[in-house]
């Protein structure tokens, strides 16, 4: 359980929190998509649980934020059991970039113009095409139940300011698509595409929420709190490899060796860690450091890995 794994948790957290909050200053809230910048830059909230129901949390745990790119874990998934592996993986790629998430350096290297991994943007996007749906309006309904299914959280939304402010301010993103389009990765047309991409990326969602999925993610697809498999083993094997890969952008190395835990940052500031077989993990702290993840969330999760000794390699 969590305390026998994590014993005297809350008590460190206290300090450990004050201490990661320092960080802050020294960060950035992500300003290109303008609804962003409102992020609160001092905030830094963490919440655990486990297959128990345990729950510990510390900090601004109330902050609600977008899962941005956190959401690109679990559209693969929903990718996955949609199509199944083969016709994902003609699609996108299995190896990281080394650049950052929105680069499109590499789009052209693996012919047809395919993207390294489904973890950037321009992988993503191409994931967020092979979501199944009757319609449109279909597809949309069908991912946020996905997310509504992981969390147990009923009352998850889609956050429609900051679609639209992405929308707005999607400039980067939609030449990527036009690209991946005119490749014949995409197949159907880009504004549609984009809609379903935006949408995922503006789900409103706290700490407590990722802690949640990450708890799944944890159990190999196995839900523990409903005591339902409610994704396929094989297929959270894969995403897990990605957020080891691929999850931290192109500081997945360093947060490998720092950290040492499956994990995914988003833009907003959240990040959604695990430990194997046991606890799901979800943080907050909208001030990003120059790779574009959350300054005092990462090290918040170094002083807790180091302490606990919670590196899987
Ligand atoms: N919606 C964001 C974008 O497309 C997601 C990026 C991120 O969280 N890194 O730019």
């Amino acid at each position: 359980t969590l305390h026998e794994r994590l014993p005297r948790l809350t008590e460190h957290l206290e300090q450990w929190i004050i201490e990661s909050k320092k960080q802050c200053q020294h960060g950035k809230v992500a300003s290109y998509i303008p609804e962003l910048a409102k992020g609160n830059a001092k905030a830094l909230g963490i919440h655990f649980i486990d297959a128990h129901g345990n729950e510990t949390s510390a900090g601004d745990t109330d902050t609600v934020f977008t899962l941005q790119s956190i959401s690109k874990v679990f559209t693969l998934l929903l990718a996955l059991m949609d199509n199944g592996e083969e016709l994902v993986f003609n699609k996108v790629g299995m190896e990281p970039t080394g650049d950052s998430f929105n680069s499109m350096l590499k789009l052209e290297l693996v012919q047809p113009g395919i993207p390294f991994n489904p973890l950037i943007n321009a992988g993503a996007i191409a994931i967020s095409s092979l979501i199944h749906g009757s319609s449109q309006s279909d597809k949309l309904e069908r991912v946020l139940r996905f997310f509504r299914m992981l969390t147990g959280n009923e009352n998850l939304q889609y956050n429609e300011t900051v679609f639209e402010s992405e929308l707005q301010s999607a400039d980067l993103n939609r030449s990527m698509a036009y690209f991946l389009k005119d490749n014949g990765v995409l197949e159907q047309s880009v504004d549609d595409v984009l809609d379903i991409y935006f949408h995922h990326c503006s789900i409103d969602a706290t700490c407590k929420d990722l802690a949640r999925m990450g708890l799944t993610l944890a159990n190999n697809g196995y839900d523990p709190i409903q005591q339902k498999q409610l994704i396929p083993k094989r297929y959270v094997q894969i995403a897990k490899s990605f957020m080891v890969t691929c999850g931290m952008y192109n500081a997945s190395g360093q947060f490998a060796i720092q950290v040492g835990l499956p994990a995914k940052s988003g833009v907003s500031g959240g990040i959604l860690t695990l430990i194997p077989g046991t606890i799901g993990i979800g943080v907050i702290g909208p001030a990003l450091n120059s790779k574009g993840n959350s300054i005092a969330g990462v090290n918040l999760l170094e002083k807790l890995s180091q302490h606990y000794d919670l590196s899987m390699f």
